[in-house]
């Protein structure tokens, strides 16, 4: 098979200051001697890839925000030589320990995108999901970046929290609309059992009441002039993750970090999720899977479904040499008759509610 280039690197950081209820990514307390052997360990990873550019560079976490200054100033010069003409630079950051003195760093380094933590305006459900800031810190941190020249912002958003009401998620949805911010992410609550909301046995909302969260963000952006361009993503004109596209087009990425996945050369692997482990061993993977040209195949529709445009029809066949309707054609056929999925010359795409039921669309690619 064609050996692929990757255009996209991502860098998992895995510490926080607070750990916040839901939450079950790979994370662990700040810790500056830990921190401080991460950042060495991400050298030594990037040095594998000495001499390579990437189109789009992601920090995420965890908190990258965490790290102290001096650290973070290190991490981006760490990765200063990876980053290629154009470079789409990401960082994740949360408002309560993202000064003006970081920013100016990001700026420096040639971080132009930053996704803020934002979650919810009600300060009672920032408390109960222990989340640290207050809409003063986001509004500051917005002000700061603006004035620092990075216009690029993303919020996070969540419904479905334990007492949030469709009025106060509507409220937040207002506010990003109001901050004219040109991307939001927004997410369910999941409850996973190993995080604290887990453990306490609290109980996610019913799939009617998630439903209808969905629908109010789905109809409240739209009419501000924001486009549904993945599932759970909503952009201004243009404004569209570049990163995240490369994962909805099924393009290859680098991942560095702990627990952090990435697919390079029809190979997918995860870093392994255990820190000491990261920093002390040659090859922590927790898993490597060479994938098969049906493999792909399958994973590049299940991604490229995701996304409003759907699938392109001529990418697809470039990429395995075949057309999409010779490999799909009984799948693509049940879920047109279901109204799930639009086909024509070009693209292959999911309908709104297709895209909803994306699950049971998928079953029958399989
Ligand atoms: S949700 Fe984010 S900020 Fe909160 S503990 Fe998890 S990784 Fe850290």
């Amino acid at each position: 098979m064609e050996q692929n280039k990757a255009k996209s690197l991502y860098i998992h950081v895995p510490f926080c200051q607070h750990i916040c209820e839901y939450c079950d990514f790979v994370r662990v307390g700040y810790h500056l001697d830990l921190s401080d052997r991460f950042l060495e360990r991400c050298e030594q990873d990037l040095s594998y890839h000495q001499g390579e550019t990437f189109e789009t560079i992601y920090i995420g976490g965890g908190t990258p925000s965490a790290l102290s200054l001096d650290q973070l100033k290190r991490l981006l010069n760490i990765l200063k030589p990876f980053i290629g003409n154009e470079c789409e630079m990401t960082m994740e950051a949360n408002p309560e320990n993202f000064d003006e003195e970081k920013i100016k760093a990001c700026v420096s380094f040639g971080v132009n995108r930053i996704s803020l933590g934002v979650q919810s305006v009600q300060p009672k459900l920032l408390n109960l999901i222990g989340r640290k800031h207050t809409m003063t810190d986001v509004e500051n941190v917005i002000l700061l970046l603006r004035k620092h020249g990075i216009d690029n912002i993303s919020t996070d958003g969540m419904y479905g929290l334990p007492t949030q009401t469709l009025n106060d998620f509507k409220e937040t949805l207002t506010w990003m609309i109001s901050q004219q911010l040109p991307h939001l992410s927004l997410y369910a609550l999941t409850i996973e059992p190993n995080s604290a909301f887990g453990r306490k046995h609290i109980k996610s909302v019913d799939n009617t009441l998630e439903g209808e969260f969905y629908q109010l963000a789905c109809d409240l952006l739209q009419k501000a002039g924001y486009q549904h361009y993945e599932i759970s993503n909503f952009c201004l004109p243009s404004k569209e993750s570049r990163h995240n596209l490369t994962y909805w087009h099924y393009e290859d990425f680098v991942a560095i970090g702990p627990g952090a996945s990435g697919k390079e050369n029809h190979r997918r692997y995860t870093v392994t999720k255990n820190l000491h482990r990261y920093l002390s061993e040659a090859n922590p993977f927790d898993e490597q899977i060479i994938l098969s040209k049906e493999d792909e195949m399958f994973e590049f529709v299940m991604m490229g479904l995701r996304l409003q445009s759907g699938i392109e029809r001529k990418r697809f066949l470039n990429r395995f040499d075949v057309d999409i309707e010779t490999v799909y054609a009984t799948a693509i056929e049940k879920n047109i008759k279901k109204g799930w999925l639009y086909f024509s010359d070009t693209h292959c795409k999911a309908s709104e509610e297709g895209r909803l039921f994306l699950h049971d669309v998928l079953i029958d690619f399989m």
